[in-house]
């Protein structure tokens, strides 16, 4: 099986995000990058199941500006045997990058095309979604179990009731939960063999996709700021103020 694991460069998940005086979006400069947690655990996963043998080849592929090729040299570093940044300096939107993303699987042929669920820097949980329909293969999304048989692979799902397994046929999309598994830690001799992987720079054109945005962020603003709490005398009375108060019970 030959798997491609899309993956996003964002903003640190450990970075307090702050957002801009201008309120045209938030502040980048000198803010900590990475991958995309989600994608993180979609490369992870890829590489698990490459070392139980059900995995040949596994290309870790971006679309963004000539710096994601770290978090590309990461994916190398945690297993992946090669890499594909498509260069552009627009800021990528779901639907361009699902159609970058179809255009790469149009010409690397994979069985499975593997996903985080959302990118954590917009939570737009649509690419996954997108590309699928775009090729026009089966879905798992929120993947928390994945397991290839006999050209299909049982997807099991978080959904809002519990857990739900789906059986889909090769080839497919999956988009990664955050249960799937747990990132394994990166060691110094991997980060050093990364270095020497093939990573190759392919611009849009060459896929003939056009990248240019179709969403306008209006206004980003912070969070309103949380009121103070209070501290109750009892319990009795923190039920009567949830009850008659707040009204939540
Ligand atoms: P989103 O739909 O933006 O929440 O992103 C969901 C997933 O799509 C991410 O976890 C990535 O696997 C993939 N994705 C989104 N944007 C990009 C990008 N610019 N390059 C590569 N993969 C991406």
């Amino acid at each position: 099986m030959k798997i491609l694991v899309a993956i996003k460069r964002v903003i640190d998940a450990n970075v307090r995000v702050r957002v801009r005086s201008d309120g045209a979006g938030v502040e980048m400069a000198n803010v900590k990058m990475a991958m995309n947690p989600f994608c993180e655990i979609a490369v992870e996963e890829a590489v698990r199941l490459q070392e139980a043998g059900k995995a040949r080849e596994i290309v870790a592929v971006s679309v963004g500006a000539g710096n994601c090729q770290d978090i590309l040299r990461t994916a190398l570093a945690i297993g992946a045997d090669r890499a594909i940044l498509v260069e552009t300096d627009l800021e990528t939107q779901p639907l361009g990058v699902a159609k970058t993303l179809r255009a790469l699987a149009e010409r690397e042929k994979p069985d499975l095309f593997m996903l985080g669920k959302q990118a954590v820097d917009d939570d737009n949980n649509q690419t996954g979604q997108m590309l699928a329909a775009l090729l026009g293969w089966p879905q798992g999304t929120f993947a928390s179990k994945v397991e290839p048989v006999d050209g299909r692979v049982n997807v099991m799902r978080e959904i809002d009731g519990g857990l739900e397994t789906v059986s889909l046929k090769l080839p497919a999309v999956i988009t990664t939960d955050l249960r799937l598994n747990e990132p394994r830690y990166v060691k110094l001799p991997n980060i050093m063999k990364a270095k020497k992987k093939r990573l190759d720079i392919v611009k849009p054109v060459d896929l003939g996709v056009d990248l240019a945005p179709r969403l306008k962020i209006v206004k980003v603003a912070e969070p309103s700021k949380r009121k103070a709490g209070i501290k109750v005398e009892s319990a009795q009375a923190l039920v009567d103020k949830l009850r008659n108060e707040a009204k939540v019970i």
